[in-house]
């Protein structure tokens, strides 16, 4: 009896697994299909290469409201006489040295808006090629503070501005460009701009901000290029967890110290891992907008979760921090502080959290669970700022179906994922006015240039900026 119910296991396990294997192979991505919809002169992408240096040049670190703006304004003077139509032709809103660019399209009660900050993070890291504020053209590159993040993205959105300005074309509705001033300090620029343009009843089709780009190996296993697209923001909360003691000398250590309790907390955390893992509507879409693009293996695994969800999901966080990450609050220890002297025990020591919040653990059920594994410590937890995660934008929607035929037809055969970031951007201050908020720049850009980002050698290709230009173009043109 036994060997006939092991047979009849044995069968069934071969029965899913050649499902699956089925599924997998006739899931395999198709070779890219005809010629990119978009193209370009030398002359016009050298053109970009000056803007995007001239831009480049001008140090716009964050500023705050109400501080000096003099580096903005140079700034947008630059711009003014990069983009003379854009700028003479759109009704220009600024707000403390955010802008919003409206160019009225044939029916004013739809829109669409294109995002990229004009501050950038300071550049003191030692080791730049070139010096960050100089916008360097070398080898196809361009070098600068800025580069991809995010005057390249805001310069080609200018650009294609301008160019279909200039040809007479009309868009079919308003185009905005909205440019906050203190992205990277999240100082309001884009909290303004959106109640802006809730004020003024703008309800946005399609919002689209810098987040992903055009890049290949994103994913193990994945060949040719990928459009990753960010459609949601995980949230985060910062924890300041503290030990007591009565303090005293050094020489003569009473048993459970500070340090060491919060020691034992930071272990016991990093073994426990306690957040829930799961996998969210958008790492989903993710896996299966990628299983045709991946290797065998891969596509076997990731394109069959209804088979293999419960061992990805055991696997995943153990074979990369970004696939925990996108299943499962995270959390890192980043701060502490002890005691002021070498021979003091520390009366308090303190540690801070951030955490990085998944939209399927809510943040009092996050804490709480903190706090009991603290409190088995005898730690105190106190949470001293923090967020939900964002909307996520709708998958379905008109604005990611849209976004996804434009890729389609400038990078034929690049893959079109949705992806959830974890860091912020400002599009998130706009989830209030549109349900199609999306984090993406049509730059092509390899890993290391992505990773230039707020690090040393921050550049972009010239050949990827012109790209983008295009895309832009295409965008505006064929929205309907
Ligand atoms: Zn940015």
């Amino acid at each position: 009896m036994l060997g006939y119910i092991l047979l009849g296991l044995a069968a069934l396990a071969a029965l899913l697994l050649l499902a699956a294997a089925v599924n997998a192979a006739r899931m395999k991505a198709k070779p890219a299909a005809g010629k990119p919809a978009i193209s370009w002169t030398q002359e016009e992408a050298a053109l970009d290469a000056e803007r995007l240096s001239a831009m480049i040049r001008v140090q716009t670190l964050s500023k705050k409201p109400g501080e000096d703006m003099a580096d903005f304004r140079e700034l947008q003077q630059v711009m003014r006489r990069l983009f003379p139509r854009a700028f003479a032709a759109a009704e220009v809103v600024d707000l403390d040295g955010s802008l919003l660019l409206r160019w009225k399209g044939r029916d004013s009660s739809r829109s669409v808006v294109l995002m990229g900050h004009q501050d950038v993070v300071p550049a003191t890291e030692p080791g730049w090629k070139f010096p960050p504020f100089a916008g360097t053209v070398d080898e196809g590159k361009i070098y600068g503070r800025g580069a991809i993040d995010c005057k390249g993205t805001l310069m080609t959105e200018l650009a294609a501005m301008e160019e279909l300005m200039t040809e007479g074309f009309e868009p079919a509705v308003d185009v905005y460009i909205a440019s906050s001033a203190n992205e990277e300090i999240s100082g309001g620029g884009a909290t303004a701009t959106a109640k802006h343009m809730e004020e003024k009843g703008v309800r946005p089709e399609l919002i689209l901000d810098e987040g992903g780009v055009v890049t290949t190996g994103f994913f193990p296993g994945l060949s040719g290029q990928c459009a990753v697209v960010g459609v949601t923001e995980k949230g985060f909360i910062n924890i300041k967890v503290t030990a007591k003691s009565r303090g005293g000398h050094s020489s003569t250590p009473p048993r459970h110290n500070p340090v060491a309790r919060l020691a034992a907390f930071v272990n016991d955390m990093e073994r426990a891992r306690p957040f829930k893992k799961a996998y969210s509507p958008a790492v989903k879409r993710m896996f299966a907008s990628l299983a045709p693009a991946l290797s065998f293996p891969m596509r076997l695994l990731f394109g069959n979760l209804w088979l293999f969800g419960p061992l990805v999901k055991l696997l995943l966080p153990s074979a990369s921090a970004y696939g925990e990450a996108m299943l499962a609050t995270t959390f890192c220890f980043t701060m502490c502080e002890g005691s002021p002297a070498p021979n003091v025990i520390p009366a308090e020591a303190s540690m801070l959290c951030n955490l990085r919040c998944i939209a399927h653990q809510d943040m009092d059920e996050t804490v709480a669970l903190f706090k009991k594994k603290a409190q088995k410590h005898d730690l105190g937890v106190e949470v001293i700022t923090g967020r939900g995660s964002s909307m996520l934008a709708d998958l379905d929607g008109k604005a990611f179906r849209y976004l996804s035929a434009c890729v389609r037809a400038c990078v034929p055969g690049a893959t079109v994922t949705p992806y959830m970031m974890m860091g912020g951007t400002d599009c998130r201050e706009y989830e209030g006015l549109s349900s199609g908020c999306l984090r993406f720049s049509p730059i092509r850009a390899s890993s290391a240039q992505i990773n230039s980002a707020h690090s040393v050698d921050e550049n972009v290709d010239v050949a990827s900026l012109i790209e983008a230009h295009k895309f832009y173009r295409y965008l505006i043109e064929n929205y309907e």
